[in-house]
């Protein structure tokens, strides 16, 4: 309750009565490293998941200094789980999401693949695929179909560790600081099912890649199936050991492309089913085309739509829809400003915002600041000279150069442009 009326502080105070207030902490399920929350129906539990449970964890972990999960959910489905696993293992961090399952997971020629794949390694653990590696953009269901398989798996009784390279490199860090390495390792190495999300933040980073690769050798050699998902091929991850590279091809390496339209419109009508929205033909054909490829965004579309449409006791239509959605693309633009970008870019090639922003020459940074200055360019409305000022250069004709020079490469490297694709991809998708 305390962590709750800090976050009242953060937001506004409608925000606050209308979604926070509803929410109930379970105190008995709660534990130092989780905190559990009970929403009153699945539109209020979604939005609250998507918004604020990462503002929540920071909180807890500035009140804790634990590295604390929260799990927002709604009574019925976390009790409905508890009771049906059989025997208690520790498992606060292999909590799946229950409504991740194949059977709300729509299926269509861009993720048929990933999804046979996943399916059929849920059906013969260890046996068929291992490790699994799923592998696409953001927002395409990459998660979704990993924890399908591991509520599969949970349901058999099988001890399911979900986490993400996050999760488990701070449990790393925790287990060293308190010198019970042994219990790390116990816990990794002796579950029946490892899901690691997003293997790409393992790139560079080289203790936790010695530490997981042991930990794929004692399961692989137990025979205990490993999942993976990462943004891209485990051939395009750098910084990544080749020993590891290469286990991640030892099994089958399945990708997830954008849906196509008609994959979108089911995905739409599912959602809303879910989520008791109430969509016509028109409205769902429109936010199919609308929204390029991330599914996640629809999802945020038909909460806001719904959270509107209440507010505002009016039937969702055809022009309230284009209002709604209007909005969310501005808001969108609205977080593309050059601070942002610059956080962004470094963030992923592992260097400081301000190293971007500094003289310095070395080869990492030149490099990073250049697509920095292209992307700005690209994405925000800012000119040649607010560009030079911001980046410290001379003038705007040394931001012209750069910017000829990004394009030159984009035409003649096609890794390159990948790269470039994919950060704007992600910079113009991330809700
Ligand atoms: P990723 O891990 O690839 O970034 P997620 O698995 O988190 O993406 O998916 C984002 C959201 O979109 C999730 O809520 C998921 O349920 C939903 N989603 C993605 N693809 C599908 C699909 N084919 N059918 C139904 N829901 C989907
Ligand atoms: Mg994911």
């Amino acid at each position: 309750q305390e962590i709750l009326l800090q976050l009242k502080e953060e937001i506004t105070e409608v925000e606050y009565n209308r979604y926070i207030k509803q929410l109930d902490y379970d105190s008995k399920k709660s534990t130092s490293d989780l905190a559990v929350y009970y929403a009153p129906n699945t539109l209020v539990c979604n939005w609250i998941k998507n918004k604020y449970t990462s503002k929540l964890e920071h909180l807890f972990e500035v009140k804790t200094s634990n590295n604390v999960t929260v799990k927002i959910t709604l009574k019925d489905s976390f009790d409905k789980r508890k009771t049906k696993k059989k025997e208690e293992k520790p498992t606060s961090k292999s909590l799946l999401n229950p409504s991740h399952t194949f059977d709300n997971f729509m299926v269509g020629g861009s993720n048929q693949f990933a999804y046979s794949a996943v399916k059929s390694v849920s059906e013969k653990a260890g046996e068929v695929y291992n490790p699994l590696f799923i592998y696409g953009g953001v927002g395409l269901g990459k998660t979704h179909l990993m924890q399908a398989a591991g509520n599969v798996f949970q349901d058999q009784g099988k001890s399911v560790i979900y986490t993400t390279v996050e999760q488990f490199l701070n449990d790393f860090i925790r287990h060293v600081r308190n010198q019970t390495m042994d219990r790390f390792q116990e816990k990794y190495r002796k579950c029946d099912v490892l899901l690691i999300d997003d293997i790409q933040f393992l790139s560079n980073k080289d203790t936790i890649q010695e530490e997981f690769f042991h930990t794929f050798e004692a399961l692989k050699g137990a025979g205990k199936q490993i999942i993976l998902t990462a943004d891209k091929h485990p051939k395009k991850i750098g910084g990544l050991e080749k020993r590891l590279q290469s286990r991640f091809e030892w099994g089958l390496v399945a990708d997830i492309q954008p849906p196509e339209l008609t994959t979108k419109i089911a995905i739409i009508e599912k959602k809303s089913e879910i989520n008791k929205v109430k969509l016509s033909k028109d409205i769902i054909n429109y936010i199919a085309t609308v929204i390029e490829s991330n599914v996640r965004e629809i999802e945020g579309i038909l909460s806001k739509l719904h959270a509107y449409s209440q507010l505002m006791h009016v039937d969702i239509d055809l022009d309230f829809t284009k209002n709604v959605l209007k909005d969310q693309m501005q808001e969108k633009t609205a977080n593309l400003t050059l601070d942002n970008i610059t956080k962004f870019v470094a963030k992923d090639l592992n260097i400081k915002p301000s190293e971007i922003t500094s003289k310095g020459r070395a080869k990492n940074l030149v490099y990073a600041r250049r697509i920095s200055i292209y992307l700005c360019r690209e994405l925000t409305q800012n000119t040649m000279p607010q560009l030079a000022q911001y980046f410290g250069m001379k003038d705007h004709t040394a931001i012209s150069h750069t910017i000829k020079k990004i394009n030159s490469l984009i035409e003649n490297d096609e890794d390159f442009k990948v790269k470039i694709d994919e950060l704007t991809n992600k910079l113009t998708t991330n809700v």
